[in-house]
């Protein structure tokens, strides 16, 4: 059948093998999804109005897309919209939802709908004649949309702040209906959560978090105050003797489990490879000996000065040794009596002296 006037076009979404030219095919609307449309479509029309009567005539549409469950609405303004403004807007746009403005179709002549104050978009191209929809005397739109009969089956609507999605157009996303009653009820869930979590009514949800972030930097710094003093305190922990020439490093450090033996190769490290690394951590104890020096100090031999003092078990052999069960009051005066060993270890023999010697003078 060849198209009388004009035609409406469906897309369907099918394989293309299906369909045939001849077959008869059966379209149906899907009523509550087409109802919904209708809600956000109806309220973006007032919308548009509310905001030339809060901005003035100059925020004109920019383009739309409406569904079921959301709107989103462009509209040229040079700037971003006060907190004021939009609360405005949403106020004005609320009452004449509630004012259940009647809509009128009505077919003109494209002059006469302009002449009568319908809004028409520029970049839009219209025909001869145009549908003019109307919300009261209110709002007055050249379209072909599919609208609700009274603005009070919107229900509600709900916009968000606008964004800029270009140069001089903003955007504004709304939500009406089913869809806004949805909104509703997961932003009221959330701050239940919220009010649970913090143990407070959701009114006073804002100053608990400006007096948790409040607590949390004062924490921050209390934190930052305690490493510090135990960074100074972990010097503390190192108490260094140099008897003759050597090194004598003693090393306190927290770990309990590890091997000291790793902990006792690091300090002799940092004492340049020369000298003599004791670490300590609660009861037990390791020792390394430079090896230029392990001769003439064993460690064995340290372990035995140190444990004199400190008690415990353990020894050496060669460079290293350790062991534990010491009791750590003792650990300075243990440092101590290594000190004297090292002392009477490394002092030269004394010269035989003429009085107690037998050989005389020659
Ligand atoms: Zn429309």
């Amino acid at each position: 059948m060849q198209p009388q006037g004009e035609a409406i076009r469906h897309r369907v979404e099918m394989p293309p093998a299906k369909l045939k030219p001849g077959d008869h095919v059966h379209a149906a609307v899907d009523a509550p999804r087409r109802r919904a449309v209708a809600r956000h479509h109806s309220a973006t029309h007032l919308l548009h109005r509310a905001l030339r009567d809060v901005l003035g005539e100059g925020a004109v549409q920019a383009g739309s897309s409406v569904q079921p469950d959301y709107a989103t609405f462009d509209f040229r303004f040079p700037r971003a919209l006060t907190a004021e403004e939009v609360d405005r807007v949403s106020a004005l746009l609320n009452e004449k939802i509630r004012a259940n403005l009647v809509r009128r179709v009505e077919e003109l002549p494209l002059e006469e709908a302009i002449a009568t104050g319908a809004v028409a978009l520029f970049d839009e191209k219209y025909g001869e004649r145009v549908r003019v929809v109307s919300f009261g005397d209110w709002a007055r739109e050249l379209c072909g949309g599919t609208h609700v009969e009274r603005s009070g089956e919107i229900g509600i609507a709900l916009i968000s702040t606008d964004r800029s999605i270009g140069a001089g157009v903003r955007r504004i996303e709304m939500r009406v209906g089913a869809a806004a009653e949805q909104q509703i009820r997961n932003a009221e869930r959330v701050l239940r959560e919220l009010g649970d979590i913090l143990r407070t009514a959701p009114s006073e949800l804002p100053a608990r978090v400006v007096a948790l972030q409040t607590e949390v930097k004062r924490l921050e710094k209390d934190a930052a105050n305690l490493r510090q003093r135990l960074a100074a305190g972990g010097s503390a922990q190192l108490e260094e003797a140099e008897v003759d020439g050597v090194r004598l490093i003693l090393q306190r450090v927290d770990d309990q489990e590890k091997d000291l033996l790793p902990y006792a190769d690091q300090v002799l490290n940092r004492a340049n490879g020369n000298g003599v690394a004791i670490v300590i951590a609660g009861r037990n104890f390791a020792f390394k000996v430079a090896s230029p020096l392990a001769d003439r100090l064993p460690a064995n031999d340290l372990i035995q000065a140190f444990r004199k003092v400190a008690g415990g078990k353990g020894g050496g052999r060669g460079q290293v040794g350790q062991g534990g069960g010491i009791d750590p009051n003792r650990v300075d005066d243990a440092f101590k009596s290594v000190q004297d060993f090292v002392r009477k270890q490394l002092k030269p023999p004394p010269r035989p002296s003429p009085a107690s010697g037998g050989g005389g003078n020659p």
